[in-house]
């Protein structure tokens, strides 16, 4: 449920839980300019710069955070790219959202698009990627101590916002202060329009100068600090390698993984070239006709359903963004049919959301031709996807060279004034060099991560085109197998079903029995279906495509360096399994924060769940990962 608001007659909203306006009279925009932006010499402290990282105590209608975006916009030196990370335990609802903008003409184009990401707003971080991904928006949503314990960056600016001290103390506690203290780094400005004495006491406790500035009228005053501490910080674990400057990166593999990592990087300014075994990129697992996006979801919220439910927001971005709803993909959402008595959801999950997932009401159901009484949920972020559609479009974005052809064999180090990586072929060809190399090359990754249990696990799917007539479902169906239909071809109409997963196989070949699976399988699943598409099969009218996904250990995708000798250079994306399109672009947006120091997409733990520094060999293994479940 979204956070109610008081609208007072003079349009200011209020909060009855905290009894406290969530803005001055006169106006959050000027607040957020005088106060906030100015306290923190910005927009001119950006100026230049690859890119600026904020970090907001407090949400709320987010016009600090409009305020800034439209800033950016307007500043011709702006950075490449703009991180705004804002903590926010009540979210208001998009209609709020809207309505507080809406008093704000200048701002309301940019609260719309704001709005239209604004979903499924469950605890734990958000990453809304606004302005073709070069305005990243991390909503932070639950109690502000524990996300900010979650996240990790280094600030360039603080905004701390609340409801007044007396009001909403645990805003401004000392505890919260000297968490947020963990984020400035030398230099790193901080404003707010408080200047209660415990804020000002536990802001310079914790290593900011603090100063008191005249305030935005109505109010006398308001504080500036900055992050400049008498003594020499430490921080906890092992000092971070430096943050990398975007230079020449090699990324191998032109699948999902590979494609995602590419375009993540070029955004970031890399020159990125791919290298592609193949003759043409989505050559592999990625090159299956049609594929379906839905989150995994299980009553306890586990740690998969939390990394799918992440994933399938990033990549619904770059679906948005890049390709044609309708023709690439669809965002139809999908049915998943459960076995019988199994209708079981973490607690509070209603069709009111904020959860975007829920039991499918039986009217749903039966339209979607499965039989009467059958379990089934409804994903609404689901839907099919073309993943040679999306690859193409990454690859195809500026910075992004492909080289098909070209087997990446061995990687070497080039020592010198600045450490280099060399790519050889198995006859000792030199491929490419780079500042660092990203290996994503699915199952293929093997002969370069040799140490790495990868596996490969085979799947087959059959698909073939609509008959004439047919009934099939409209909703992608989910479950034990799946089936997808209706898809646009320029050869007409078609559906797909499977898949298999046959481990430690590599042989690509359609096998007949696996076939007959595929068939058996989706009479269990969708026995109408299945009945439509039996002539088809008879009349051998049907295709059989089948792929090698890789896999680790624990299913979960691989990211992080592949050694400790190359932690500075070569990196893994890969292991993305069956959910490549659930993965992939969140698999490379954390790569490329770990890479620049940038706020991290996922909450710590989830993004440890995912580095790749788990499937290192026992005696490299960091201690830090042993906690990773
Ligand atoms: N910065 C906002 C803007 O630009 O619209 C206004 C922020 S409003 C004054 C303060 C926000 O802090 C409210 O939305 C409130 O729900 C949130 N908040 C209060 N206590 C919190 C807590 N303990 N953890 C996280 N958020 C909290």
């Amino acid at each position: 449920m979204a956070e109610p608001v008081d609208w007072r007659a003079d349009g200011i909203p209020r909060s009855a839980r905290f009894d406290d306006i969530y803005h001055t009279e006169t106006g959050a925009p000027a607040q957020a300019r005088h106060v906030f932006l100015a306290g923190c010499g910005l927009p001119g402290a950006w100026a230049g710069q690859p890119q600026w990282r904020i970090l907001e105590t407090g949400f709320g209608f987010g016009l600090n955070f409009l305020t800034t975006w439209q800033a950016w916009q307007a500043d011709p030196q702006r950075p490449r790219l703009l991180h705004f990370v804002s903590i926010e335990a009540f979210p208001v609802s998009r209609e709020d959202l809207l309505r507080a903008a809406s008093s704000y003409p200048a701002l309301l184009g940019l609260a719309e698009k704001l709005a239209a990401q604004w979903h499924g707003l469950l605890p734990g971080f958000h990453r809304l990627c606004l302005d073709e991904g070069r305005v990243l928006l991390t909503l932070c949503i639950g109690d502000v101590q524990a996300m900010l314990r979650a996240q990790r960056f280094e600030a360039d600016t603080i905004f701390l916002d609340g409801f007044s001290p007396q009001r909403n103390p645990d805003m401004w506690s000392a505890d919260t202060l000297k968490a947020v203290s963990r984020f400035a780094r030398r230099g790193t400005h901080v404003a707010t329009w408080t200047i209660a004495r415990a804020v000002c006491d536990a802001l310079a406790q914790n290593g900011f100068q603090v100063t008191k500035a005249p305030g935005l009228p109505p109010k006398r005053d308001c504080l500036q600090g900055v992050f400049e501490p008498a003594w020499q910080v430490r921080r906890r674990g092992p000092a971070p390698s430096p943050a990398a400057l975007a230079g020449r990166c090699v990324v191998i593999g032109a699948g999902l993984a590979g494609g995602a990592v590419a375009a993540s990087l070029a955004r970031r300014g890399w020159e990125v070239e791919v290298l592609e075994a193949a003759a043409r990129p989505a050559a592999g697992a990625s090159g299956l006709p049609v594929g379906m996006l839905a989150p995994h979801v299980s009553p306890d919220d586990a740690l998969l359903s939390r990394l799918t439910r992440a994933g399938i927001r990033a990549t619904w971005q770059q679906l948005e963004q890049l390709l044609e709803e309708g023709l690439d993909w669809r965002a139809s959402g999908v049915l998943e049919r459960r076995s019988a008595g199994d209708d079981r959801l973490p607690d509070g999950w209603t069709a009111e959301g904020p959860n975007e997932s829920w039991l499918a009401p039986s009217m749903h159901v039966a339209e979607a031709g499965l039989p009467p009484g059958t379990v089934a949920l409804w994903h609404a972020r689901g839907g099919w996807v073309r993943p040679s559609r999306l690859i193409e479009a990454w690859l195809a974005l500026p910075g992004i060279r492909v080289r098909a052809g070209c087997r990446a064999a061995r990687i070497k180090r080039i020592d010198g004034e600045v450490t280099r990586w060399a790519v050889r072929d198995a006859a000792g060809a030199l491929l490419a060099e780079a500042d660092r190399v990203v290996i994503a090359g699915g199952i293929e990754s093997h002969a370069l991560a040799p140490d790495l249990p990868l596996q490969a696990v085979r799947g087959q799917v059959e698909w073939g085109r609509i008959p004439p007539g047919s009934r099939l479902p409209i909703t992608p169906i989910n479950g034990d197998g799946h089936l997808i239909a209706h898809v646009p071809t320029a050869e007409g109409n078609l559906w797909l079903a499977g898949a298999t997963f046959d481990r430690d196989s590599i042989d690509i070949t359609p096998r007949s029995a696996d076939t007959d699976f595929n068939r058996e399988r989706l009479a269990r699943l969708h026995p109408d279906a299945a009945a439509q598409l039996a002539g088809a099969f008879v009349r051998n009218e049907t295709q059989a495509w089948a792929g090698v996904r890789c896999a680790s250990g624990d299913r979960r995708p691989l990211v992080g360096p592949l050694s400790a000798e190359s932690a500075d250079g070569v990196w893994l994306c890969t292991a993305l399994g069956s959910r490549g399109l659930s993965f992939a672009v969140l698999c490379a947006e954390l790569l490329a924060a770990h890479w620049h120091h940038e706020p991290l997409p996922l909450p710590a733990k989830l993004a440890q769940a995912l580095d790749a520094r788990r499937a290192w060999p026992d005696t490299e293994k960091p201690q830090i990962l042993a906690s990773a479940r």
